[in-house]
């Protein structure tokens, strides 16, 4: 598998509005708007920082994966992402290697990415997102 670089921090948020502040104001990171994944319950905001990005995440409902993920462990870092060249390719390697998965195959994300989770159970507790932008 390649793995090209960390793609991006995500960050659980309680609001994108009100969380948005320390990354533009104070740090002066440039904020490109927020979109909606309506799969999985969140609004994004991403921020580039160099070759990588800061995603806030902010749930849409109630019950997303964000809300009980704040709902347990509070707001912060909620993964990290790491961008490979074939997400396909990354997942039937690591499904050989006998890795737990949340994703047995991508599904889309912000930015018209194909993203994939694995289980912090088989990463030593870090939530690890897989993406792959073309
Ligand atoms: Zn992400």
């Amino acid at each position: 598998m390649k793995i090209l670089k960390i793609d991006h921090l995500g960050i659980a948020v309680n609001s994108i509005e009100d969380g948005k502040k320390f990354w533009t104001d104070v740090l002066g990171l440039s904020f490109e708007g927020t979109e909606t994944v309506a799969e999985q319950k969140v609004t994004t905001a991403f921020f580039p920082v160099g070759e990588s990005e800061v995603e806030l995440l902010e749930s849409t409902a109630p019950d997303g994966p964000i809300a009980r993920y704040i709902e347990k462990k509070g707001t912060g870092i909620q993964h990290v992402a790491l961008r490979v060249e074939n997400i396909e390719a990354a997942l039937a390697e690591l499904k050989e290697k006998g890795v737990q998965l949340i994703d047995q195959t991508p599904r889309h994300g912000a930015g018209g990415a194909k993203i994939a989770f694995l289980h912090p159970k088989a990463t030593g507790g870090v939530l690890v997102e897989l993406c792959q932008r073309d």
